[in-house]
């Protein structure tokens, strides 16, 4: 029997693209297509090395660069609105990959349910704006949604085998960031480049500023509780600085499964492709003797107050996921251009999620509009 798996893979050119890439060239798998915003220079060199039948290119001027340095190739160039949704229509693939950043990766992953057997979704943003409407749509065309963000990967994997059992809690593992054991006044002047300093994963800039703030693991509260059928009350989050356990389930009897290894997005990414097998992997070894001792800590939610923010959106529920992300995105986005402070973002989130007023219904243009009217009232308070 051939089984090489056909892959295509949503946000090539950054982070967990690459190392997607990485994984489907250790596995010899192949890659049909592939999606990314506008690096066209890695972009050509994916294609002339993984040959995929068809790319997305977000940026239209980059887009038709591209055409011109790839056209001795049998490559096809898409690009425009909506272009990656257009080409996940061609596509037959096994395992979609969705690892493009932020809101911009909710149509995509909505397409991809519909279009794949199973969908790998690093893409967060997307799950905590419109979790719902992804899980009911994921539920109806079939699709398994397998996690790639290593916690959502970890817990997946402690429940295993455990598909009747009851779950008391779920223990989701944060590194604490950059800025563990800071105070608000410490805060006020740190600069871009601190807060792009994690301590143990390399990523791409948004989710780092994410994981400074500790937003990131809001978001993954909310993810978690999607992904799951979890309330916000059956999480709790543990600072764990060394990065080791990428987090654990505890069931009704007070039993504690735990998923350890490496920081290294390879694992998780592979794992969504060959689950419920296991394969050999390009990763690291845990060394155990190395590591010494796993230490853990209560979070700061006075100094670092998304988190806390993060737990009362995700009991409040409705639209208010979706604007809490979209806040965060443009103030995220407006501090890395050097517009606002640090503690801008935490006051800026704050406020704007404060001020909704939440409706109880809502559909996917609600969502979308939310988003896009959040994100010009955050640009605006601040020209
Ligand atoms: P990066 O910023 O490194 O990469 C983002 C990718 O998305 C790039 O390929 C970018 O293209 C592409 N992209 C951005 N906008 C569009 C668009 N509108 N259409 C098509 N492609 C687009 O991000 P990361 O890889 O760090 O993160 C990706 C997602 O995975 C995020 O949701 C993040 O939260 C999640 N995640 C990341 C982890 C990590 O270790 N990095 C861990 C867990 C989750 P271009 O390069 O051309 O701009
Ligand atoms: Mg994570």
């Amino acid at each position: 029997m051939n089984d090489k798996k056909h892959i295509t893979v949503l946000g090539s050119t950054g982070s967990i693209g690459t190392q997607a890439l990485r994984v489907t060239e250790f596995a010899d798998y192949a890659v049909d297509a592939i999606a990314f915003g506008s690096n066209i220079k890695l972009g050509e060199e994916q294609i002339r090395k993984f040959k995929p039948k068809f790319v997305s290119v977000n940026d239209e001027n980059a887009a038709a660069d591209l055409k011109m340095r790839v056209s001795d190739t049998d490559t096809k160039i898409l690009s425009g609105k909506n272009c990656v949704c257009e080409m996940l229509e061609f596509l037959d693939s096994d395992v979609c990959i969705n690892a493009i950043s932020g809101f911009d990766g909710l149509l995509p992953t909505l397409t991809a349910i519909e279009r794949f057997p199973r969908l790998g979704l690093a893409n967060k943003e997307t799950i905590v704006a419109a979790g719902t409407l992804v899980k009911q749509s994921a539920t109806k065309n079939n699709c398994e949604i397998i996690p790639v963000d290593s916690e959502h990967s970890a817990i997946f994997q402690c429940l295993e085998g455990n598909k009747n059992k009851t779950v008391r809690r779920i223990l989701l593992t944060c590194s604490g960031g950059p800025f563990f054991g800071k105070k608000m006044e410490d805060l006020k002047n740190v600069t871009v480049s601190d807060a792009l300093g994690h301590p143990t994963w390399k990523m791409g800039a948004k989710i780092t500023i994410d994981s400074a703030t500790l937003m990131n693991k809001g978001l993954e509260l909310i993810e978690a509780m999607h992904l799951f059928d979890v309330s916000p009350e059956q999480i709790e989050v543990l600072i764990h600085r060394e990065s080791i356990i990428h987090s654990m389930v505890e069931y009704n009897d007070k039993a504690v499964i735990a998923q350890l290894g490496v920081s290294d997005m390879c694992l998780p990414i592979q794992y969504a492709i060959t689950y419920p097998n296991r394969m050999e992997s390009p990763c690291e070894a845990l060394d155990f003797f190395k590591i010494g001792k796993l230490t853990f800590f209560e979070p700061d939610r006075e100094n670092f107050p998304l988190l806390a923010l993060a737990e009362k959106t995700a009991q409040a529920g409705g639209l208010l996921p979706c604007v809490m992300n979209a806040a965060n995105e443009e103030a995220v986005s407006l501090f890395l251009d050097g517009k606002i402070s640090f503690t801008d973002i935490f006051d800026l989130v704050y406020e704007t999620v404060e001020n909704y007023r939440n409706p109880s219904e809502f559909e996917l243009s609600d969502i979308i509009k939310a988003n896009f009217a959040t994100r010009e009232l955050v640009k605006n308070k601040i020209i």
